[in-house]
């Protein structure tokens, strides 16, 4: 097996191995790694069939993280796809309307980012041994919504690490910021700050970026890493659940060996396409990656247009954690679509940061064509899960009916009835109440936990852990701050 390295997208730092890539989380000059060649399976799917999740977790990682022992990554992989997870399959799929719904939500938090921010301290805390770092590993990540508390979850405790988490005030569902607030742990810290989550994200890149605040906290024994989707380490182990998708699909012969399905994918930072596409570069048999916007729709205009335009309102929507207008990860594909020319994509990078728009080229838009970009309006999204219920008793949350309403339209649209997974990326219970108003219309209880019963007599499925946790659960974090003084916020948490 080729070893793989890891080269920033803007050119800056390159060659570093996957624990060190994974270990920095972004790249000095402000540029996310990106591994030096895709690697091909070194196996045939078919294999992979009746194989648990964690071996085909496995079979997927080794192929990327070439630096991981055998015994450290099947560590990593053990301890995160464990009974934390509500089954023991990890990851299940629904077949309801014509789809096939990969459902994420199965782990702490129940939403999708458990998948990878589960196995992600763990495959920190194996590379700091490697790489000899003995600091305090200090985890920033700015959040809209559900990144924040499955971070927490995975670091909450964890010896060597601490971790913050920014979210925007007013930006995320009330359930969300219940959820953070009452994180217990005694190296956690939740911020709430005045503005959006590209501020938040903005925010955290710039204090990544910030000389002087490396040194002061160097002084004290402390280094900066990212749990946002631009780690690599989060990117990869979402590679694994398409892979465990098909082979779920194999097994119960919903299609044959080798056949293609196409993927599609409710976005917002563009982490979990990316994953998605990274598994058809690496031999899963993929056609369509249909990328699903829900109002804030930039991405489904670039990929109809071939140009990149953040200058518009930010819309807050049901589904809080799409609400984003600079997908960090694009980036990424970007890179690709270039031929890995760092100094087009730093050209383009900065021209998205002074305008706020950037054009790629023909030849890049052909690069991208199997992405089909697609937006469904917050009528749209309640109208799916209504209609998806009514026909099939099915909940979905609002995410994923975002992505759902996007696909409706594809198949009435392109005529293409190629079998096709939805990623499913939380559970109806988060987003309770837009659920149930988009099943039963007004929703008058102003309580939040009646109206998680009144959605569980809908739905018909039990309440998770995760909801009745925190129905009682003490409120531990009231720090708010406006979006300058995010750097003097990190001071003072650090200050000991
Ligand atoms: C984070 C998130 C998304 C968006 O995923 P990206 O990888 O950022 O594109 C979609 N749905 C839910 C529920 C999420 O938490």
């Amino acid at each position: 097996m080729r070893e793989i390295c890891y080269n920033s997208t803007r050119g800056g730092e390159q060659g570093l191995s996957a624990s060190q890539a994974i270990l920095k989380g972004l790249a000095s000059d402000g540029g996310l790694f990106m591994p030096d060649h895709i690697p091909a399976f070194d196996f045939d799917v078919e294999a992979l069939l009746h194989e648990s999740y964690q071996e085909i977790a496995y079979r997927v990682m080794r192929l990327l993280l070439t630096d991981y022992t055998e015994e450290e990554l099947r560590f990593c992989i053990a301890h995160a796809y464990d009974e934390t997870f509500d089954t023991d399959e990890i990851v299940s799929v629904k077949e309801a309307g014509g789809a096939y719904y990969l459902e994420l939500f199965h782990g702490r938090t129940i939403a999708f980012k458990d998948m990878a921010l589960s196995i992600l301290p763990y495959l920190l805390t194996v590379a700091a041994k490697k790489n000899g770092v003995t600091n305090t590993i200090e985890i920033l990540t700015a959040t809209s919504g559900d990144t924040g508390k499955a971070a927490m979850t995975g670091f909450a405790d964890v010896p060597g690490t601490g971790i913050i988490v920014f979210y925007p005030k007013g930006g995320v569902s009330r359930f969300q910021e219940l959820q953070m607030a009452t994180q217990r742990g005694s190296n956690v810290s939740v911020v709430s700050i005045h503005g959006n989550f590209d501020d938040a994200q903005r925010g955290v890149k710039e204090l990544f970026g910030d000389r002087d605040l490396e040194k002061q906290l160097l002084e004290k024994g402390i280094q900066l890493s990212s749990a946002n989707s631009i780690n690599i380490g989060r990117l990869i182990p979402q590679i694994v659940y398409y892979v465990s998708a098909y082979v779920k699909l194999r097994e119960t012969e919903e299609i044959a060996a080798g056949e293609a399905i196409n993927l599609c994918v409710p976005t917002g930072n563009f982490g979990n396409i990316l994953a998605a596409y990274l598994a058809k570069r690496m031999g899963l048999p993929v056609g369509r990656l249909i990328c699903a916007s829900n109002e804030n729709k930039v991405l489904c205009d670039f990929f109809r247009s071939g140009r990149y335009d953040k200058n518009r309102r930010f819309i807050l929507t049901t589904s809080p954690s799409m609400d984003i207008l600079v997908s960090s990860n694009l980036e990424r594909l970007i890179y690709l679509s270039c031929g890995e020319d760092a100094a087009i994509n730093r050209g383009l990078m900065r021209q998205l940061k002074e305008n706020g728009v950037y054009s790629v080229t023909e030849e890049m838009r052909a690069f991208m064509q199997d992405f089909f970009g697609g937006s469904a309006d917050e009528k749209e999204v309640a109208a799916r899960i209504r209609s998806l219920y009514e026909e099939t008793g099915y909940v979905i949350d609002t995410h994923t009916a975002v992505a759902s309403a996007v696909y409706e339209a594809y198949r009435r649209e392109s005529g293409d009835s190629t079998k096709t997974v939805i990623a499913s990326t939380a559970s109806p219970f988060k987003f309770a109440r837009a659920v149930l108003q988009a099943i039963q219309g007004e929703v008058q209880e102003t309580d939040d936990w009646t109206v998680i019963e009144l959605l569980q007599k809908k739905a018909g499925i039990p309440i998770p852990k995760a909801v009745t946790e925190i129905r009682h659960a003490r409120v531990l974090h009231r720090r708010e701050c406006d979006a300058a003084d995010m750097k003097q916020e990190v001071s003072d948490i650090l200050k000991h």
